[in-house]
């Protein structure tokens, strides 16, 4: 399958006279129509909410058309319930799943009335004593072990995972946390990530329906919601089939029909916590070419690196790229294509068939709408780049800018270096008025 961007060459030159290059752009339209879809998958069942893994993108103005269709946050972290908290989600629409969790996240979470969502048994003293007394309402996350397949097929390895309770102690923490006076449980798992298949969701729901019936009987513990977490993948390479949100929505539903209903279970919820699937295919890393070399190999240079997504260099992850005026020249050149640290796995792409690209090019790195921009870093004191949205109406808006010097020496500010560090911020630009940081807004 041609694997084409949502911007054209023409958008781009059009965008690069605001913003310059390199910057993630998101498409509002696209993550519109998919959570739609989603909704649509999962609206037989009354209680189906989707709390958007804050991690994947943790942009407020992205996460806000989420919420537009009913969606809450899933949260890991301390600044990401503080983002959560300061966006005016709060109670029940905060599901707080994290694991090794200070106390003092757990204090945030229960201030702002998150749905607590425990990695392990020994977190149920440890949550009391944070707290002071239990909330009512407690989610657990199960880890079954071994491994996760699906026919043949080995998905995962979640016995190798540092999540979650184990299958006995998921029995026992229920009956401690209804002892300790919790009325309302939940069930979580993550067995497998990346999932570009129908089956995942709903060979998990079923695994899950069946330990919740169980629970319940065993233990009397009320189970209100069942969370098949994220998982959902997407087809990042373009031979790739992508996932029918509607088939896995009615396989879970026939799972739902078949174990739960039965069990006189016919009212739990279900959540799922996608960040992937919301986000991933809508987003673009926009760079443009500044090098060629040639040497034992052949390499494009470009104004991003590893510091603006680095899934390629941590997980040899394929990401698509589309050399953008060029879309349907023959990829008759073979090209490395690169970022600018001291990093030889600082690479896009290696051994990647391209047009021939000349220098002022710009490439589309596709999907990398989720765990892109968020899990930039600042080695090689990089520059994180700027986020826009594409809105439905053709116009582009700033949605974080870029970062500046002075961002990246913001730790240093108790210190005598900073004034020092201020006065050479721009001393590039004296005399010229050229700009040559990286996506800085005038
Ligand atoms: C990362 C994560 C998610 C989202 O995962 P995706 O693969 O992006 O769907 C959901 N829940 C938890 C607990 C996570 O750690």
């Amino acid at each position: 399958m041609n694997k084409l961007p949502f911007v054209t060459k023409e958008q781009i030159e059009g965008i690069v006279k605001t913003y310059p290059t390199p910057f993630h752009i998101y498409d509002e339209h696209g993550i519109r129509e998919n959570v739609k879809a989603l909704k649509e998958a999962f609206s037989w069942n009354k209680g189906y909410k989707e709390f958007f893994a804050v991690k994947a993108t943790p942009n407020p103005f992205l996460i806000n058309i989420l919420r537009e269709y009913g969606c809450g946050c899933d949260c890991s972290s301390y600044t990401e319930l503080m983002l959560s908290g300061a966006m005016g989600v709060q109670g029940e629409d905060i599901m707080f799943s994290s694991n090794n969790t200070p106390a003092q996240e757990f204090v945030l979470a229960q201030k702002l009335g998150a749905v607590i969502n425990l990695d392990d048994i020994t977190h149920i003293d440890y949550l009391e004593k944070a707290l002071g007394c239990l909330p009512k309402t407690i989610s657990c996350r199960f880890n079954p072990g071994g491994y996760f397949s699906l026919g043949t097929d080995i998905m995962d390895n979640p016995g190798d995972a540092k999540y979650g309770f184990t299958e006995s102690q998921m029995f026992e923490g229920f009956r401690l946390l209804k002892e300790k006076g919790v009325e309302r449980f939940g069930i979580h798992a993550f067995l497998a990530s990346n999932t570009v298949t129908n089956e995942y969701y709903p060979t998990l729901a079923r695994q899950l329906f069946e330990l919740a019936v169980r629970l319940e009987k065993e233990t009397g513990a009320k189970i209100a919601f069942i969370n098949l977490s994220g998982g959902i993948g997407i087809p990042y390479r373009p031979e790739q089939e992508p996932n029918d949100i509607r088939v896995i929505g009615r396989e879970v539903h026939r799972a739902y029909q078949e174990i739960l209903e039965p069990a006189g279970m016919g009212d739990v919820a279900i959540y799922t916590e996608l960040g992937r699937f919301m986000m991933g295919p809508y987003g673009h890393l926009v760079t443009q070419a500044i090098h060629l070399k040639h040497t034992y190999k052949e390499y494009v240079g470009v104004d991003a690196c590893a510091v603006d997504l680095m899934r390629p260099a941590m997980y040899g992850a394929y990401h698509h790229i589309t050399v953008l005026g060029k879309e349907d020249e023959p990829c008759g050149c073979l090209y490395d294509v690169t970022g600018s640290l001291c990093e030889n796995n600082d690479k896009f792409a290696i051994d990647r068939k391209l047009p021939q690209v000349d220098i002022g090019d710009y490439l589309v790195i596709h999907d990398t709408g989720a765990h892109g921009y968020a899990m930039g870093y600042n080695y090689n004191g990089k520059l994180k780049s700027a986020e826009l949205l594409l809105k439905e109406d053709g116009s582009v808006q700033l949605i974080r800018r870029a970062e500046t010097p002075m961002d990246y020496f913001a730790t240093f500010d108790c210190f005598d270096i900073y004034e020092k560090l201020a006065a050479m911020d721009g001393l590039e630009k004296e005399g010229d008025g050229e700009r040559t940081q990286k996506g800085r807004v005038q």
